[in-house]
């Protein structure tokens, strides 16, 4: 059934296209953990077409309340295969040639490790982002075989400090690797900024996917009492290469994804930090920050784009703007204590996604908040009448 394969494949494509030169922002709640007794959520309502609506546990009534839009929002019923078959075409279009950038932004256990690389040793079925686009490119690398010839390539950095490490080197001796512009050909490599002497692995087959990655991980919780603690405070970037060749036509492209598990935006209480800790805490803010004036400007379409002001924006500069494709997930920790941070979290995904909504904006829409929050309360009961 070739004409629905084509039809089908052209629907991927519009879609694909219309992402071009778009941040797209993917909202993703984390369930409440197992154990935990506070069940509460600030988080009041998920509606359809990306909206969602946030009170404030010490505010009555509307005054409490805030609306949020984004082109999705997963509820924490949400599974990885779920969220990943949505992101698949993107992913897929990194072989079609374009550079992509999938990252994930949010404060300490709101669940970004979950979404990028998820649980410790997970089944196939709990697989992240990371383990799927690999394992995907491979696979559709390999049915492409006849046409096209993929290689494909990959290597694993944190960046720690505003400094680059390898988390690819056999040894695990994370060494530090200078972040350079590239002007001559090089084998994976395109032109603009890279870091060539990072460890860079091929990938021919899933199992080398779950070495990789394992390796990665592995290197990544070195040196610091967990792997929770360290990542927290480090950006951590899987960068996928890929080079094709068209058989037919000789013509060849270069591409590459980057997977980035950011580190926790959380704010650090300056009064309560010293030293290495507060340069840490500066260091991070100041790439995040960096991060958001990037994306804002994208958005804004401004000329300037100021890739310049942290190492993690100028890493991932190939992949944010221009021809390039982003994605961004925004994760919630839902819990009432969590509240300041999930707004701050919302007000940054608000800003580099370029729409603001609010409650001022939501009541002019004529869509009040207070009109949804009764279709919320009508529908409860209608629930628990069923029930
Ligand atoms: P972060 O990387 O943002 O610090 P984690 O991904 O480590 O957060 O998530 C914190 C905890 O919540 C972990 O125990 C993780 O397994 C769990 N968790 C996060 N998201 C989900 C989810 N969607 N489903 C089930 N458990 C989740
Ligand atoms: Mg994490």
């Amino acid at each position: 059934n070739y004409s629905v394969v084509l039809a089908e494949n052209r629907k991927l494509h519009n879609e694909v296209q219309e992402l071009k030169g778009n941040i797209r922002v993917y909202c993703r709640i984390r369930p409440f953990l197992r154990g935990q007794k506070e069940k509460q959520s600030v988080i009041e309502y998920i509606g359809e077409n990306g909206e969602l609506i946030v009170v404030n546990p010490s505010k009555q009534g509307k005054e409490g309340c805030r609306s949020f839009k984004f082109n999705t929002v997963y509820s924490p019923a949400s599974t990885q295969a779920q969220v990943y078959s949505d992101i698949q075409p993107l992913v897929q279009s990194v072989l079609d040639g374009y550079n992509v950038c999938i990252f994930a932004y949010g404060q300490t256990g709101s669940g970004k490790t979950h979404t990028m690389t998820g649980p410790d040793g997970a089944s196939e079925e709990d697989w992240g982002v990371n383990y799927r686009a690999l394992n995907d490119l491979f696979k559709i690398s390999q049915m492409r075989e006849s046409t096209f010839k993929y290689e494909i390539k990959v290597q694993m950095m944190e960046i720690y400090n505003e400094q680059v490490r390898d988390l690819l080197s056999s040894d695990g001796s994370q060494k530090r690797y200078p972040l350079l512009n590239i002007k001559k050909k090089l084998p994976f490599l395109a032109f603009g900024l890279a870091v060539p002497e990072a460890s860079m692995f091929p990938v021919n087959g899933t199992a080398d996917v779950l070495d990789l990655m394992h390796t990665g991980l592995r290197n990544r919780a070195k040196g610091s009492t967990s792997m929770n603690e360290r990542s927290s405070r480090s950006h951590s970037i899987v960068t996928i290469h890929v080079q094709g060749k068209d058989i037919k036509s000789g013509s060849s492209m270069h591409s590459s994804l980057h997977l980035v598990d950011l580190a926790g935006s959380e704010r650090v209480d300056r009064s309560e930090v010293t030293g290495d800790r507060l340069k840490e805490a500066q260091h991070i803010n100041k790439s995040l920050s960096a991060l958001g004036d990037v994306i804002y400007a994208l958005a804004q379409k401004n000329a300037h784009i100021p890739y310049r002001n942290s190492k993690l924006t100028q890493v991932l500069q190939a992949s944010l703007g221009g021809q390039a494709k982003t994605l961004m997930f925004v994760q919630l920790n839902p819990e009432v204590t969590s509240y300041s941070e999930t707004m701050s979290t919302l007000k940054f995904a608000e800003r580099a996604s370029g729409v603001e909504l609010g409650a001022a904006r939501s009541s002019k829409d004529g869509r009040d908040i207070r009109e949804l929050m009764e279709q919320v309360a009508s529908l409860k009961d209608t629930i628990a009448k069923k029930n």
